[in-house]
C-alpha cells in the first residue's frame, strides 16, 4: 500500500474548470540581452541555458510567499511561462509550437546572494532557484484562446512602482527556439512548464511588498511577500 498520498500540483486553466497537472518546471537563464548585461555577463560570450525548480515550488496568483530563509537578497524575475501539452524529443523548429498547450505569467523568485555564491564556487543553483514557493504563476491560457505570443509588453511592479518593463520580442531564444532546444536535452512531456527568462530590472523584495506583473495578451499576476 501507499504509505501516504502526495497531492499533485496543478494550475487552473483560464476560462475552464480544468486544471493543468505540473510534472516538471524548467527555466531559462540569460534570455534577454539587457538582463545578461545587468548581471555582469558578456552578451557576446553568453548563451541561454536551462536550470530547474521542483513542481511543488508553484504558488498560484493571489498567494502569499513567506520571505525565504538563508537569504537577505530575494529577487523578482517576471517571465513568460510555456505549458507543454504534447510529448516530443528533438522536435523540429517548424513543428515545435504544436507541443505547446498554453501560456502563463510567472515569477522566478531567486535568492540572489546564494546564486552569486554558487556561481563563485561552481556549486549547484538549487538553493538559489529551487526553494519552496519560488515559482508563482498565473492561470494557464490555452493556445486556442491567446495564440502564440511573439511580442507584447512584459512588466513587473513592486508596490505599484514599475521595476521591469520590456517586450517579448527582446527574447534571445524565441518560444519556439526555447522549446526545440529543451527537447534536445529532455523529452518534453505534457505537464512540463518552461519559464523563459527575465528582462532587465530585477531587484530585491522586502517583507510586506505587493508584487504585480503581467504580459500583454496573456494575463496578470499578483503575490504578497510575508
Ligand atoms: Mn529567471
Amino acid at each position: 500500500m501507499r504509505i501516504f498520498e502526495l497531492q499533485p500540483v496543478t494550475v487552473p486553466v483560464a476560462g475552464t474548470d480544468d486544471e493543468f497537472p505540473v510534472r516538471r518546471i524548467y527555466c531559462i537563464g540569460r534570455n534577454y540581452a539587457k538582463h545578461v548585461a545587468e548581471m555582469g555577463c558578456d552578451i557576446k560570450r553568453s548563451k541561454p541555458f536551462f536550470f530547474g525548480k521542483p513542481a511543488d515550488a508553484i504558488v498560484l496568483t493571489g498567494g502569499t510567499v513567506d520571505y525565504p530563509s538563508r537569504t537577505s537578497n530575494l529577487h523578482h524575475e517576471i517571465e513568460l511561462v510555456v505549458a507543454i501539452g504534447k510529448s516530443g524529443r528533438d522536435v523540429a523548429l517548424e513543428n515545435v509550437l504544436d507541443h505547446v498547450y498554453g501560456y502563463a505569467v510567472g515569477i522566478d523568485l531567486t535568492r540572489r546572494d546564494l546564486q552569486a555564491e554558487a556561481k563563485e564556487k561552481g556549486r549547484p543553483w538549487e538553493p538559489a532557484k529551487g526553494f519552496d514557493l519560488s515559482a508563482p504563476i498565473s492561470p494557464i491560457h490555452r493556445v486556442e484562446d491567446v495564440g502564440h505570443p511573439v511580442q507584447g509588453r512584459i512588466w513587473l511592479a513592486v508596490n505599484g512602482e514599475i521595476r521591469q518593463d520590456a517586450s517579448l520580442n527582446e527574447l534571445i531564444w524565441s518560444v519556439a527556439e526555447s522549446v526545440a532546444e529543451l527537447s534536445t536535452l529532455f523529452e518534453v512531456v505534457p505537464g512540463d512548464l518552461l519559464y523563459t527568462g527575465t528582462p532587465a530590472g530585477v531587484g530585491p523584495l522586502e517583507v510586506g511588498d505587493e508584487v504585480t506583473g503581467g504580459i500583454e495578451g496573456i494575463d496578470e499576476i499578483q503575490i504578497t511577500i510575508r
